[in-house]
């Protein structure tokens, strides 16, 4: 679809080989373990914080490549790709943009290497879609800064070590990031979602926030982390697209294999036009997803919410229909607990919900129509 440099060209089919050799035996767990094994052939590679630069242990590329690889390796293994996604298109992705020296030493190296991972704590009990009601806030006393609230929703707590937090700070909001091993944070709940994976709550009481670790704040900080919140949808996108193109090539396996009334189901017409529908819809999405990225490249800055916006909407709808159609090429297999598309479906469901829900999605299409009109022709 796109042309790629020599050098994307050899990480993508180089890391396209890996998955299909080694990861395809660890795809599909239910239980809420990370893949350790393939996190660790990832970093042994070199292929973890691909967007990262280089002097943290990164590969110094951009976020193009790390939704390249975000997409080779969910063909294969999603929960891979969500790992992947999490930890280079969101908090680390924070930490490497509005952190200090110091914050990015202590936890980028880590990220890189595959031995910590950094979650993002937004959500709260009364502040979900509406971010802006947050209740967790800094005090500011002018000798020290003191944090105080709770998150939830809170994805892969269990193996974090750390969790950049979004707060409200005396002139606004902003965001730091806190250890989950400080005194002051306690966990109270991990809470198992549809897909298996676990979403957390926690508690912040009276934590001493080190100046170093303050990522944003005032209104121009804030306003950078907002528009770095595109790369979180953006990505967001290409892990749904993912998702849809494992389980279309699921299908386009099992259709070619399973034969009714003396032929292949793949021979059908009925069954040529899902994967027609189906291959249309997810072009569509990943064309989205990708015109983003290229136009935040272009333009040197983070992708611009309409674009996010509508690679978020487009994917969350596209990956829940199309993982269906596929679940309905299998039949009563694909229904099944522990097969590959029951599990794709659960999973895909989660995508018009995290890191913002479709409605959101329209809400901020909406606005910037009415503000700026219709986007440019080119
Ligand atoms: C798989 C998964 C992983 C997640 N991981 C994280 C994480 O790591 N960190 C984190 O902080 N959070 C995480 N979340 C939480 C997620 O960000 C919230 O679920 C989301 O922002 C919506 O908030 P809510 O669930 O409180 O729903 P609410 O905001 O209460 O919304 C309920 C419904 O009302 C709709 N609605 C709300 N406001 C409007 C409006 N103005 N116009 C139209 N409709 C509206 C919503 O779209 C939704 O359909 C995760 C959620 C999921 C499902």
């Amino acid at each position: 679809m796109l042309e790629l440099s020599e050098e994307q060209e050899l990480v993508i089919s180089a890391l396209g080989d890996l998955a299909a050799n080694e990861f395809a035996e660890n795809a599909f767990t239910d239980d809420d373990e990370r893949p350790v094994k393939n996190i660790r052939t990832l970093a042994d590679r070199g292929f973890l914080g691909i967007n990262i630069a280089e002097e943290y242990g990164g590969g110094g590329m951009g976020e193009f490549e790390a939704m390249l690889t975000i997409e080779v390796v969910g063909e294969v293994c999603p929960d891979t790709a969500e790992y992947l996604y999490n930890q280079q298109l969101v908090a680390p992705r924070a930490i490497e943009m509005f952190g200090s020296e110091e914050v990015k030493e202590r936890y980028l190296p880590g990220v890189t290497d595959g031995e910590e991972t950094i979650a993002i704590g937004i959500s709260e009990p009364e502040a979900g879609s509406d971010v802006g009601s947050m209740n967790t806030r800094v005090k500011d006393d002018g000798d020290r800064l003191v944090l105080d609230g709770e998150k939830t929703w809170v994805s892969h707590v269990p193996h974090s070590t750390a969790a950049v937090v979004w707060a409200r700070f005396p002139e606004g909001l902003g965001s730091a990031v806190i250890d989950f091993d400080w005194d002051g944070v306690e966990i109270q709940e991990h809470y198992t979602n549809m897909h298996g994976g676990s979403q957390s709550h926690f508690y912040i009481e009276d934590v001493e926030l080190p100046e170093t670790h303050v990522l944003t704040r005032g209104k121009e900080g804030f306003k950078k982390q907002l528009q770095a919140l595109n790369w979180e949808r953006v990505g967001s996108a290409t892990l749904a697209n993912s998702i849809a193109r494992c389980a279309v090539s699921k299908a386009l396996e099992y259709a070619q294999q399973r034969e009714q009334f003396g032929r292949e189901i793949a021979d059908f017409q009925g069954i040529e036009w899902k994967f027609a529908e189906m291959i249309k819809e997810l072009e569509a999405s990943r064309t989205l997803a990708y015109r983003a990225a290229i136009e935040s490249e272009q333009r040197s800055r983070p992708p611009n919410r309409l674009q996010a916006s509508l690679a978020k909407l487009y994917s969350g709808e596209m990956v829940e229909s199309v993982v269906s159609e596929a679940l309905q090429i299998h039949g009563a297999n694909g229904y099944q607990r522990g097969h590959p598309l029951e599990y794709l479906y659960r999973f895909a469901r989660g995508r018009r919900l995290a890191a913002g829900t479709d409605e959101i999605q329209k809400n901020q299409i909406a606005r910037v129509l009415k503000t700026h009109g219709l986007p440019t022709v080119v």
